[in-house]
């Protein structure tokens, strides 16, 4: 047997209300079943837009300016 390396998180942070949950949580990672169908809630009522503005590659081109005449030079104060 291969030994299992351990990056596996054992907890994760409900996405609903960021209470730590366990693995072996029967809800993971959800902390209960309340906050799983919280979440679905949010999704059905559209609170998760599919709307990608970051993808336009207008705004990717600005980044990439951003990132490249960034700060890494360091010649001004
Ligand atoms: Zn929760």
């Amino acid at each position: 047997m291969a030994k299992e390396k351990s990056t596996n998180p054992t907890a994760l942070r409900c996405p609903t209300c960021r209470t730590l949950v366990l693995r072996d949580d029967d809800n993971f990672p959800f902390c209960s079943d309340r906050c799983r169908i919280i979440d679905l809630g949010k999704w059905a009522s559209g609170a998760y837009r599919i709307s990608s503005p970051i993808l336009d590659p207008e705004v990717l081109d600005g980044l990439d300016d951003m990132h490249r005449s960034g700060h890494s030079s360091g010649d001004d104060e």
